[in-house]
């Protein structure tokens, strides 16, 4: 098997990270609506060079067309309009809720500013994907950024960069191609990382991160369960957990790694799943590295007396009788199987999804809401889909997150765009007397602060009494720094 096209040499070449900073300042000095307009043209472009989107995306994955354009292409769209649009909400100045009585002469607005240059660290499974949905709130946000691709998928990542380099200021988006080196430089070149990958490379970039004092977004790997229930709908139910399972050929980091079902249902859920996955074709997976992890998997299921059913590659493999303990139903195994594990009742079944070290996505399928949704309560993942699987990955709106080994930080939505901004506040104070805390410091001080306290107690009738009590201490410590000051 060949794995994708030869990546280029790893040797970076060095950034010019003063230019690079040059370039954020100005773009992050336009007006929000000027970024928005820029975005807005890119997502044009981008949709203009679909069909090359998919073309790259395909020969360096070796993925279905139909895998990369309901992934790669077509949801992206979307993003581009719902960032320029009430995506940017959050980052319009908002004016701070200050008390006229505690804070008397004042106001104060809270800005959101840049982090300056995000570091954009991305995997090959979803090549155009997962770049745009940070891509995007990052430079709408004012952010330059470094974007280095996986050495595996690099001509998408070019192409991503060109698509974005077309519309933006000189030196605002940076390609950096190259796979460990070039991502330890980013990482030295960056105030805030975004990486997505895999748990290994995932704690060596936050481990580099912390030492050098700087944010990190973590969206690592997972191994999420179905949980089906006895009252599913069981064609539907079949349909999505075999795509959830397979789609992508399985390299999906919320694809479903794990089934478990109610023993009232197994034997027609297996029936029903085996005969839809009999015959289909699946493509194969993207390196000979991943390869070999799928075949490593399925053997140790099988030396532990699994029953293997389908073929690898080229199909799909369910399997059934895997012992718990089975690396297939531990560690990820990012292809194109699915083992099937009965239990005795949901409860069971969310007890083995939450005992794994992952916590990314849960699916629950069932006609009961109620049932579904006390389970959900209690899952331990970022986002739990009932009678759907993976689908909120693509929608900008919904934080995609993970717990223990899928990582920590959110892409998506306003949460994402929290971590690529810092806040600022600033307060004007047109109140022309002294504070009553600054000096002097002494016994009427104390006692004006004691005043305060008993008003911040206060409630009913006697707050007004307190509030009185408070303006007259407010009066009278004025005149005293007033005289002691000499001013006024
Ligand atoms: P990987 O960890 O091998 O590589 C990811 C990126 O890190 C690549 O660009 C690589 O060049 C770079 N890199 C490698 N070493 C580095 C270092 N020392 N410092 C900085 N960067 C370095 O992952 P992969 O094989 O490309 O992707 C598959 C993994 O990604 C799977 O585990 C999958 O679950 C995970 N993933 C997670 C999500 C999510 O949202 N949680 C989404 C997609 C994929």
């Amino acid at each position: 098997m060949t794995a994708g096209p030869t990546p280029p040499a790893a040797a970076p070449a060095p950034l010019s990270l003063s230019a690079i900073r040059a370039a954020q300042r100005a773009w992050a000095a336009e007006p929000l609506e000027s970024r928005c307009a820029h975005l807005r043209e890119i997502g044009r472009r981008f949709a203009a060079r679909a069909d090359d989107v998919a073309r790259v995306v395909c020969e360096e994955t070796r993925k279905h067309p139909a895998d990369a354009w309901f992934a790669d292409v077509v949801p992206n769209l979307d993003l581009f309009t719902w960032w320029t649009g009430p995506g940017r909400k959050p980052l319009l100045p908002k004016k701070l809720p200050l008390s006229s009585l505690a804070h008397p002469g004042k106001r104060a607005v809270l800005h959101t500013e840049p982090r300056g240059v995000v570091g954009l660290i991305t995997p090959w499974n979803y090549p155009a994907a997962i770049p745009l949905r940070t891509l995007v709130p990052a430079l709408l946000a004012g952010n330059a950024v470094l974007f280095k691709p996986s050495e595996v998928t690099p001509r998408t990542g070019a192409l991503l960069a060109e698509i974005f380099s077309s519309v933006l200021p000189s030196g605002v988006l940076t390609l950096v191609q190259g796979a460990r080196e070039a991502g330890e430089q980013v990482v030295d070149l960056s105030d805030h990382v975004v990486f997505t990958g895999s748990v290994a490379t995932g704690r060596r970039v936050g481990e580099r991160c912390a030492s050098q004092l700087k944010s990190v977004s973590l969206e690592l790997g997972g191994k999420d369960a179905a949980i089906v229930l006895r009252d599913c709908d069981l064609e539907r139910t079949v349909d999505g957990v075999l795509w959830g399972a397979v789609t992508n050929s399985g390299q999906n980091c919320a694809a479903i790694e794990r089934v478990y079902v109610e023993a009232a249902i197994y034997d027609r859920f297996v029936g029903r799943l085996l005969a839809r996955a009999e015959g289909l074709q699946v493509a194969p997976v993207a390196t000979e590295a991943q390869d070999r992890i799928v075949r490593e998997h399925l053997a140790e299921a099988e030396s532990l007396g699994a029953t293997l059913h389908g073929e690898y590659p080229g199909g799909a493999v369910i399997l059934t009788d895997v012992p718990e303990g089975a690396r297939i139903l531990v560690d990820e195994t990012f292809g194109p199987v699915c083992p099937v594990v009965r239990v005795d009742d949901g409860d069971a079944a969310l007890r083995l999804a939450n005992a794994s070290e992952f916590g990314l996505t849960l699916s629950i399928w069932t006609r009961s809401e109620a049932r579904a949704q006390e389970l959900a309560a209690r899952a331990r993942a970022g986002v739990v889909t009932i009678n759907n699987v993976a689908l909120t990955a693509s929608m900008p709106f919904a934080p995609w997150s993970g717990r223990g080994a899928s990582g920590h930080g959110a892409t998506n939505s306003e949460w994402a765009l929290r971590e690529m901004t810092q806040p600022k506040v600033v307060l004007v104070d047109d109140n022309r007397a002294p504070e009553p805390w600054w000096l002097p410091a002494d016994d009427a001080a104390v006692r004006l602060a004691r005043l305060s306290l008993e008003w911040l107690r206060a409630s009913g009738p006697a707050r007004l009494a307190a509030t009185l009590r408070v303006v007259r201490g407010l009066k009278a410590r004025t005149r005293q720094q007033a005289g002691r000051s000499g001013t006024g």
